[in-house]
């Protein structure tokens, strides 16, 4: 379903990912895990679209898709959703009119029928009300001042509305207390109960965020390729005797 190979990419003049592979099936929770600068956000960001990163060889699979070829958007509507590690704040829109102009977006896409306002506040109160988010949150600005959890809610939100098929997570958990990280744990359950097939990359530092979501397989990232790839016992492991000690 997700096939990355042998991915060397970087910014003009220094390569990060130096011959990155994994391959993902659907559902699947994969664990990405490594010491900073090892390439995390940069394979997040690349995966994404971001154009501030090249290329120079190998390959991504997105079910039939070659996702190399796509535009940020075209991704984005197939269904590959990134949760940023530092949200943009976007002063003057507020989260329901950006969430419904995004829904929309999708929506255009993939000639559906576009949600309208009425039926959007439905679709919101629903999933603030399964987030804990109160409706008050919905007319304040993107990320305008919002606290380091009130953005990673944001994040959950903006996936539940969005219904994606790949979900990515960079380091979300990264500055969060216990609380927001159940948070962001249950929403990464309602959309597997939602959709089964979803695959997840979750980039994280730290196990603890694995400790309310287990995954399929944990990678430790390193110079910018997998050096080591096993069960969810691997994360645990590393908490034990750091990277240092794998
Ligand atoms: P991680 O997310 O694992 O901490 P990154 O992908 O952010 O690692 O960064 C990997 C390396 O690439 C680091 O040395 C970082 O400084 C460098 N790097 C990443 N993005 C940029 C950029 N846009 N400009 C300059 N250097 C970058
Ligand atoms: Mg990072």
């Amino acid at each position: 379903m997700l096939e990355i190979k042998s991915l060397h990419a970087g910014i003009t003049d220094q390569e990060i990912l130096k011959g990155f592979s994994l391959s993902a099936k659907s559902g699947e929770i994969h664990a990405i895990m490594g010491p900073n600068g090892s390439g995390k956000s940069t394979l997040a960001n690349i995966i994404a679209g971001h154009p501030g990163y090249e290329v120079y060889s190998g390959t991504i699979k997105f079910g039939n898709s070659d996702v190399l070829a796509l535009a940020p958007e075209e991704r984005a509507q197939q269904g590959i959703f990134l949760a940023f590690q530092y949200p943009m704040s976007i002063p003057g829109v507020s989260v329901a009119h950006f969430l419904r102009l995004a829904l929309n977006a999708q929506e255009k896409a993939q000639q559906k029928t576009l949600t309208g306002v009425a039926g959007f506040i439905k679709i919101l109160r629903t999933e603030m009300k399964v987030l804990g988010i109160p409706m008050s949150f919905a007319e304040r600005s993107v990320n305008d001042g919002f606290s380091g959890g009130e953005k990673k809610r944001l994040e959950m939100l903006q996936m539940l509305v969005l219904n994606p098929k790949l979900v990515i997570l960079d380091e979300i958990d990264s500055g969060l207390d216990i609380d927001a990280i159940k948070i962001v744990a249950n929403a990464v359950h309602i959309l597997r109960e939602r959709n089964s097939e979803v695959t997840f990359l979750i980039i994280t530092h730290y196990q603890r965020l694995l400790d309310y979501i287990t995954p399929t397989t944990v990678h430790i990232m390193q110079d910018g390729i997998i050096v080591k790839t096993g069960g969810s016992e691997l994360a645990h492991a590393l908490e034990k005797s750091g990277y240092v000690g794998l």
